[in-house]
């Protein structure tokens, strides 16, 4: 039946008519085509949202934890430059270098608050174990704690990475890590990644972490650069590529397994 009615109205419209009416229900279509697209971009990008996730892929998670904070300064070097305040704004470059190439960076350390609570009797132990245990629970690919190191003679400086003595993985990521600084920074005297096996967080922590010293707040040339803006996007740039270098590593010794 609805085909006969549609077949007798069409019968009675000029040829001319018909063109006219296929046209406008093609541009009809097209609209409706754009309209929907629009409508699934829209609400995957709120979902997106709503999740906590980023539109670009994760690769997976990262924590930046910044030495020190609240009443521990850490090193109060050359102009009364204090080393939390640094590791702080390095940690954020870092953060937002690591989230451009699509990983999701977490600081440990947001704010300059320490990590403890006001009442603490032990306000620094607790600190260390709130930050050990943020590592345990959030099971990130890497960790890197950004510190600034001193020493009583002037003359001494550069930047220098740590890892756990018995951790493979820590060692490797220290080697990049060391690498890249030194490169980028452009080291005069360049120093090579360091075992440790003394510090707290290289110690007590889960999986693979590295302490990355920057350069000497106690050396002049290095305190001054180490508060330009500048200096700290290079510090960040070049931790960033470093790990970005030991990932791939990483992928390609699972590939191998496999
Ligand atoms: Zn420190």
């Amino acid at each position: 039946m609805l085909r006969y009615i549609l077949y007798s109205y069409f019968a009675y419209i000029e040829p001319n008519e018909k063109k006219v009416m296929y046209m406008k229900k093609k541009w009809l279509k097209g609209a409706m085509t754009i309209c929907m697209l629009c409508a699934v971009y829209l609400l995957s990008r709120e979902g997106a949202m709503l999740t906590g996730k980023s539109i670009t892929e994760e690769k997976g998670l990262i924590l930046i934890d910044s030495g020190h904070g609240g009443i521990d300064p850490g090193v109060v070097g050359i102009g009364g430059v204090k080393e939390k305040d640094i590791n702080l704004k390095i940690a954020k470059e870092l953060a937002g270098a690591l989230e451009k190439k699509g990983y999701k960076a977490v600081l440990i350390r947001k704010d300059d608050n320490g990590l403890y609570d006001a009442e603490s009797k032990n306000k620094k132990v607790q600190d260390m174990q709130k930050r050990c245990a943020m590592i345990k629970e959030e099971k990130p690919l890497l960790t890197v704690s950004i510190h600034q190191n001193s020493y009583q003679d002037e003359a001494v400086c550069g930047p220098q990475v740590f890892y756990y003595k018995d951790s493979l993985e820590g060692a490797n990521l220290a080697k990049c890590i060391q690498e890249e600084l030194n490169n980028r920074l452009q080291v005069e005297k360049p120093r090579t990644e360091k075992a440790n096996s003394t510090y707290y967080l290289l110690k007590r922590s889960e999986g693979v972490l590295n302490i990355v010293e920057t350069g000497f707040l106690t050396n002049k040339k290095e305190a001054e650069l180490l508060r330009t803006k500048e200096y700290q996007k290079k510090c960040a740039e070049a931790i960033c590529n470093g790990i970005l270098k030991f990932l791939k590593t990483v992928e390609i010794n699972k590939t191998n397994v496999v």
